[in-house]
């Protein structure tokens, strides 16, 4: 079933805002997106939120561009209500409000988590996957249970990604860190083709069906002050972190009789956990899916993905209730689709 125009979509959670396209009848259009790269330290929310404000109305002029697309070929504007950093949420909102008002079509707020899910789904064709979110602020394992998203596990402290980012903050490489860990792990194999994790091993992640990564980045960092070369160091850290995910993530398939598992997230982009994903699932006749960077990343077009989605199903957000929500659970959105 068609909705009778294209859904506009607006990722704005953290250090990204992203417009995003699906056609009328659902089939995703690559996002325009400015991200923040602070020179040093981390993400500063209001300095992030400022950044959006700045690029948002040439990134949403850029895409109608490129695809030839006018203010009336849009029937619905969605946007990243929640989980997020709050003014970094707010200004994707605000710009929400604006162009529904403006245009005086619907709007709707939708999950940021949920739309990682949907556009894996989506482009992976996964059906019931237990999906093992890993991003900069999240880390969680999810599974479709009884008409919502359930969380089975996650983070009890940083997700898996800022912690990777604070460990190469702490030896001067800039955010994001975790694709200068994987360059420098891939150089460490490369030289050291028979690496063990003799002298390097690092406190196990793995609480129940929970993960916890700030010990293990204390650990490793000490371990560099302590001598251990950097290049080993972020071999050994991915290991650890990658291994802790992909253990929870396993046990999640065995409690739940699954057969899919579906990564999300900008760590996702990470060749090491998609490898260990494979491999984990190939032993247990599962089948490991991960979609592509641009759709693993925030990404606008996953926000209106979902938000096609809701809109099927009858759901807008009026103004009254447009507010974001910081705090937003996974659990907290019923899914009602296919
Ligand atoms: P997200 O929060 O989903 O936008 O993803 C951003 C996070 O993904 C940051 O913490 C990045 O360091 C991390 N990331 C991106 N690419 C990689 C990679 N190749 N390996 C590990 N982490 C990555
Ligand atoms: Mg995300």
């Amino acid at each position: 079933m068609a909705n009778d125009g294209w859904v506009l979509g607006i990722e704005s959670t953290a250090h990204t805002f992203s417009f995003g396209l699906v056609d009328p009848h659902g089939i995703p259009r690559p996002s325009f997106s400015g991200t923040l790269r602070p020179d040093k330290g981390g993400i500063h929310p209001r300095e992030a939120a400022d950044h959006h404000v700045n690029v948002a109305s040439e990134l949403l002029l850029s895409l109608m561009k490129k695809e030839q697309l006018s203010a009336n070929d849009f029937c619905l504007i969605a946007y990243s209500q929640g989980p997020g950093m709050g003014p970094c949420l707010r200004t994707g909102a605000a710009v929400a409000r604006s162009l529904s008002t403006h245009l005086k079509i619907p709007m709707v707020g939708v999950n940021h988590c949920v739309a990682h899910i949907e556009i894996g789904r989506q482009q992976c064709g996964s059906d019931d996957p237990i999906l093992l979110y890993v991003s900069g602020g999240n880390t969680q394992v999810i599974a479709r249970l009884d008409g919502r998203y359930r969380v089975l596990g996650e983070t009890l402290d940083i997700g898996v990604g800022n912690m990777l980012d604070k460990f190469a903050r702490n030896h001067g490489i800039p955010f994001p860190g975790g694709p200068v860990v994987e360059k420098n792990s891939n150089r460490w194999l490369e030289q050291n083709p028979n690496a063990t994790l003799e002298g390097l091993e690092l406190p196990y992640a793995v609480h129940g069906m929970d993960l916890a990564f700030s010990g293990l980045l204390t650990a490793a960092t000490k371990m560099v002050a302590d001598g251990s070369p950097l290049d080993s160091v972020c071999w050994s850290l991915q290991e650890h972190a990658f291994a802790a995910c992909i253990e929870v993530a396993e046990r999640a398939l065995a409690h739940t009789g699954k057969r899919e598992i579906l990564l999300g997230g900008g760590v996702a982009c990470n060749q090491r956990i998609r490898e260990m994903s494979k491999l984990m699932c190939a032993q247990r006749g599962a089948t490991s899916y991960v979609p592509e960077p641009k759709y693993c990343i925030d990404n606008g077009t996953m926000i209106a993905l979902l938000g096609h989605l809701e809109f099927r199903q009858g759901r807008v957000t009026n103004l009254d209730f447009s507010g974001v929500d910081q705090e937003m659970r996974t659990d907290q959105t019923p899914i009602t689709w296919p």
